[in-house]
């Protein structure tokens, strides 16, 4: 099985699609896997599954890069 080079941990085959960057969008199969820190197209709710919404996404990239204005954004 592949292995996560950062973690160490085996690759879930459930979610073979996935994307580090959480700053891609989201919409429908999009979602943050928790156990692994990814962004994945997923075909399977594990217990691990999060759903993205617009809220969680600006709250992680916030996480991740600190504040910035998203276009669009007023101020
Ligand atoms: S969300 Fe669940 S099924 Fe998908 S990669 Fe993460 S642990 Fe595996």
């Amino acid at each position: 099985m592949a292995q996560n080079a950062e973690q160490g941990e085996p690759l879930c085959p459930k979610c073979m699609n996935w994307d580090p960057r959480p700053e891609e969008g989201y919409g429908p199969r999009v979602a943050y896997c928790t156990a692994r820190d990814i962004v994945t197209s997923y075909w399977y709710k594990c217990e691990y599954y999060e759903e993205v919404t617009a809220d969680k996404r600006v709250a992680r990239n916030k996480s991740i890069y600190g504040e910035f204005r998203e276009e669009g954004s007023e101020e």
